[in-house]
């Protein structure tokens, strides 16, 4: 079939605007819709979507492109885009057990730009501003603030801090949306972090390819090429693939930056097979791949868009042996209060023993796979390997100058890609 990507039709809420500004990325982020005003100025509300807004007011930005404000289907309240964008009275209500920080990320902050949960990677918080402001959004504590980004010292810190810890080897960065930073400023601060010699892996962590696609010029794909880093984006609903959006990842994709992607599960949303699969068929058109479905958080006022468990791990048992492998993401759940990610699968083991194991495939029938007659898996040549590797790597750090310019990356990619 022949995958299509529609370019945005502007003409009903902006006609007015000329090509120029609506393919300039500044003037999509001038023009982001922040008030009920501006937004029933341009898009026909509902009286719920009213409500909601009045509300949220106090508890959680709007902000819309007019990018993304153009993909709202103004004739369906169901609409992915409308739902993400527009926040529902159920936004203002918080249960006994949701949290502000769902994630524990604050109580594993040893300064202000760093998060250092898990034992070899760090999420760095470049700014707290994003080109939209989601509804589904689960660090709206540090989002949801007034803007100001971490200034000079923080990020010096932050940087410091990775500096001092030897054992930290991949860097999510993260915050906020980095792409807002210039290019020049996120080009310096990843330029800090490809110079330390013991961070491998750089990744960024944007929902720009999305809601403003305009942002992926030449010269922030070379800054990215340059640091060697990884991009995450965050499609959520096939809508959001649009012309506009697979050129953003493709001029990244073909500057040498690799691009994965995130997607929230939403209730009602995006919550079906069909629409996951569809979805992951067409980022892999575009040389994107699925890596993570995330479960929802529980973060205060989501209630609403969070989706059971077993909804997740159906869609997965309807993906896999249906698709690809590389359509099928892993079903992430972020466990509250800080307790890591886990990941979650339909169950194939049916049962196991010495002698066999037992499974059922995707079509519900069973095999049995004899195990071998010897369990022994430790491997003899590791010893001689990791010594080998350990010199070569000793005596390419004593070769190498004093400190690495920014702009000269030393090492070469690495396709690893965690939590
Ligand atoms: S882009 Fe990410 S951090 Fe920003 S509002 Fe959306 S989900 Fe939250």
């Amino acid at each position: 079939m022949l995958l299509r990507f529609p370019e945005v039709d502007r003409r009903a809420l902006y006609p007015e605007v000329s090509d120029g500004s609506w393919r300039d990325w500044r003037w999509q982020q001038r023009n982001v819709i922040a008030t009920l005003e501006a937004l029933e100025a341009r898009f026909p509300l509902s009286e719920v979507e009213r409500l909601g807004l009045r509300r949220t007011r106090g508890i959680f930005k709007l902000g819309i492109t007019p990018y993304y404000a153009a993909l709202m289907d103004p004739a369906h309240d169901w609409c992915p885009v409308r739902r993400q964008s527009i926040p529902l009275p159920a936004e203002a209500e918080t249960r006994p057990e949701e949290l502000s920080d769902p994630l524990g990320e604050d109580h594993n902050r040893p300064v202000p730009a760093i998060v250092h949960k898990y034992p070899d990677r760090v999420l760095f918080l470049a700014l707290d501003r994003c080109s939209v402001y989601c509804r589904h959004c689960t660090r709206r504590r540090l989002t949801g603030q007034e803007t100001t980004d971490l200034d000079k010292q923080t990020m010096a810190e932050g940087v410091s801090y990775i500096r001092a810890h030897p054992e930290v080897r991949d860097v999510l960065v993260s915050g906020g949306d980095p792409f807002l930073l210039s290019t020049e400023r996120l080009g310096q601060l990843l330029g800090e972090l490809r110079a330390i010699p013991h961070v491998e892996l750089i990744r960024i962590g944007t929902r720009v390819p999305v809601c403003n696609p305009f942002r992926v010029d030449e010269a922030l794909v070379r800054a990215l090429r340059t640091a060697e880093a990884f991009v995450v984006t965050h499609f959520n609903h096939p809508k959001e693939l649009t012309a506009e959006a697979r050129d953003a990842c493709e001029r990244l994709i073909d500057g040498g930056v690799p691009v994965e992607n995130q997607t929230v599960l939403l209730r009602r949303l995006n919550s079906s097979a069909r629409i996951i699969k569809e979805l992951n068929h067409r980022l892999l058109r575009i040389r994107v791949r699925p890596y993570y479905l995330h479960q929802g958080d529980v973060a205060e006022g989501l209630d609403h868009l969070r989706t059971p468990v077993q909804a997740g791990i159906e869609i997965l048992q309807q993906l896999r042996g249906h698709t690809s492998g590389l359509a099928v993401p892993h079903l992430a759940v972020d466990l509250p209060d800080g307790g890591g990610k886990v990941t979650v699968q339909p169950t194939y083991l049916v049962s196991q023993s010495a002698k066999e194991s037992v499974f059922r495939n995707y079509k519900g029938e069973i095999y049995r796979y004899p195990e071998p007659l010897e369990g022994d898996c430790s491997v003899p040549y590791d010893e001689v390997y990791r010594a080998a590797s350990e010199t070569a790597q000793a005596s390419a750090s004593a070769s190498a100058p004093a400190s690495a310019p920014a702009s000269a990356p030393t090492r070469p990619l690495l396709n690893v890609i965690t939590g």
